[in-house]
């Protein structure tokens, strides 16, 4: 093992900022209280909760925090959106129209829909760089269909979806639109206004906050009803005890991956294109880029080398101290291909060599040279 661990995984989870742990930190001590409580501990607790809330709220460009509903993850929300956000009328099965290549919070949750028969769902299909075709996102509009839930980003390839473009169809045909931007935050800008979404959800672990909380944006007019049901806490959509700490430690990580998204993504897509040349240097055309040149998350580059096997590559850069992963860290463990790279017609050898490098703003320009050093002892 060297001594410095080299993490480049940072879409499965990041290393939460030093100031949300300073954040997090008196809630586990002085400012303990509940804030449903109408004692001086309970006021306390509500007043950071609103501030947090707040400063949630602030960060995404919504209306009002009273649009931010705090849950435990973004699993958590994607299931609340999809479960509540159709609904029958006279009858009819309402349809989503969502992508192949979604996390399985969305698909599994669309797929039970379909089972219980409360929707009919369509998957629109992906080309070979990972984007929907909005033309094909006009042709799956019939009228029955109510939402449309399409990823802003791809957790394993980084594909940026054209998230403008299908708000404005979402928009014209009276629709819902509610985007998955999990892995937006810090890496390109989140602004509810533009484009303008009905429902986002996020995971505060994937921006430097803590894990264990995520938000649902719910624009103003819309009603969910909750899958969680109680005491009535965030708006009377998701009860439970609110997670003070979290809450507060979520809001300052997002605060300040929104502060720092452009410059950080100036100095990831540095690291992302150096990176990749080495790659193309020692591997020629035996490496194959599976992340787009253009609209994709500049700290995401996923390669696939050909005749290797993705998860001994992982083993044993592991081995050397270089945390990757091979395809989505959601599913780590299985080696099943992914379902992206089907989707996006990689063939099965290459998706068995494919390869995900996540960078983050801690990561330094030594850390690709390293990784380029170890990669090297693969190349042909
Ligand atoms: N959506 C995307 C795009 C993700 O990358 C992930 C996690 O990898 C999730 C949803 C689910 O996030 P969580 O596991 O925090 O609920």
């Amino acid at each position: 093992m060297t001594e410095r661990i080299i993490y480049l995984d940072n879409n499965a989870t990041t290393r939460p900022y030093p100031e949300v742990l300073e954040t997090i930190q008196p809630f586990f001590e002085e400012r303990y209280g509940n804030p449903s409580s109408v004692h001086q501990k309970g006021r306390d607790a509500k007043t950071a909760l609103d501030e947090a809330r707040a400063t949630a709220a602030e960060a995404i460009n919504a209306d009002s925090p009273a649009e931010i509903v705090f849950v435990s993850c973004a699993t958590e929300a994607n299931n609340l959106a999809l479960n509540g956000s159709t609904k029958q009328v006279n009858g009819t099965t309402p349809g989503i129209i969502t992508s192949q290549i979604e996390h399985p919070s969305v698909l599994e949750t669309c797929q039970a829909l379909e089972a219980q028969g409360a929707a009919t769902v369509t998957y629109l299909t992906v080309d070979e760089n990972g984007f929907i075709d909005l033309a094909d996102l006009r042709d799956a509009i019939n009228e029955n269909t109510e939402l449309v839930s399409i990823m802003t980003a791809n957790n394993e390839v980084g594909s940026v979806q054209p998230v403008q473009q299908i708000a404005d169809i979402c928009k014209e045909n009276n629709l819902l639109f509610h985007t998955d931007a999990v892995q937006a935050p810090g890496k390109i800008p989140v602004d509810v206004q533009d484009p303008n979404v009905d429902l986002l959800a996020l995971s505060a672990h994937k921006f430097h906050g803590p894990r264990g909380i995520g938000l649902l944006y719910k624009r103003k007019e819309i009603d969910l009803p909750p899958l969680l049901r109680g005491g009535g806490q965030e708006q009377e959509t998701r009860s439970g005890t609110e997670p003070v700490a979290l809450a507060a430690g979520l809001s300052t990580a997002l605060d300040r991956a929104t502060e720092q998204c452009a410059s950080v993504s100036d100095h990831t897509g540095q690291l992302r294109k150096t990176l990749w040349r080495g790659i193309r240097d020692r591997f020629g055309d035996t490496a194959q880029r599976n992340t787009p040149g253009s609209n994709s998350l500049p700290n995401t580059l996923n390669v696939s080398f050909m005749n290797k096997a993705a998860d001994k590559m992982l083993i044993n850069l592991d081995l050397e101290g270089i945390c990757v992963s091979a395809g989505s860290a959601c599913h780590s463990g299985a080696i099943e291909i992914s379902h992206v790279l089907q989707a996006m017609n990689v063939s099965e050898e290459a998706a068995k060599g494919s390869v995900r490098f996540s960078f983050s703003h801690e990561n330094r320009m030594e850390d690709v040279h390293r990784t380029l050093e170890v990669l090297g002892e693969y190349a042909p």
